[in-house]
């Protein structure tokens, strides 16, 4: 299609899909990398753009592989003192009901004193993409297994519901599993309240562009505009 809407420089997303005009960037203490496979082609319902905008410290990156921590985020960094977030081979049951955010050991169990893994860490990576792309990306950046690695148990499902089929009810969206690690690392509720405020409104965006004709049914293409 060639008469698809300019994309906005920060998330992406046609014009009339941006919300990127009332989203103030927050600071955080954490800082954030995310990772997005270059096949994660969620342009219109995808969130790893908007979570850049919304987070001052945060850095988004496309691409398979980068050769270290350091690379990928453009400036000196050491994994050890980072973590990646993902789920890898454990299962969400097999997790601490009490922790949403539950740092693991190499084999995918719960550390015994989750308080001390998770203080002090410099920041966290995210992958953005579906689970198979994720796996790529974890298979393909072997210093990940330097970083500590963290888990995911959110109570709530993702805001998405029914606009996006997710296989495994942890399976939050990319900004939706950044709010929850942020927040909870940097003890500040309001990183999570503020930046899934922005989710929904850019979900409200979508649902009306929707209602209009202006994106397919699906979510997967913006509509050619009405003659
Ligand atoms: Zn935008």
């Amino acid at each position: 299609m060639t008469d698809e809407a300019p994309a906005c420089p920060h998330c992406g997303k046609p014009e009339f899909l941006c919300v990127c005009a009332q989203v103030e960037p927050l600071k955080t203490r954490t800082g954030l990398l995310i990772l997005q496979h270059p096949q994660e082609q969620d342009r219109l319902l995808g969130t790893a753009g908007l979570t850049r905008r919304a987070l001052e410290n945060s850095v988004l990156k496309v691409g398979l592989s980068w050769p270290s921590l350091s690379k990928a985020l453009g400036r000196d960094a050491d994994p050890s003192q980072w973590a990646i977030l993902h789920l890898g081979a454990s299962r969400a049951a097999d997790l601490p009901r009490d922790r949403e955010l539950v740092a693991l050991d190499k084999k995918g169990a719960a550390l015994p004193d989750q308080d001390k893994a998770l203080g002090g860490l410099k920041g966290v990576v995210v992958f953005d993409g579906s689970w198979s792309q994720a796996k790529t990306l974890w298979w393909r950046n072997p210093w990940v297994l330097k970083a500590k690695r963290l888990a995911l148990n959110p109570r709530k499902k993702s805001l998405y519901g029914a606009l996006r089929r997710e296989p495994r009810r942890e399976a939050l969206s990319t900004l939706e599993a950044a709010a929850l690690a942020l927040s909870r690392l940097d003890g500040k509720p309001d990183i999570e309240t503020v930046l899934l405020q922005k989710f929904t409104l850019m979900l409200d965006v979508f649902r009306a562009a929707q209602a209009q004709g202006l994106v397919s049914t699906d979510g997967k293409k913006s509509a050619p505009p009405a003659a």
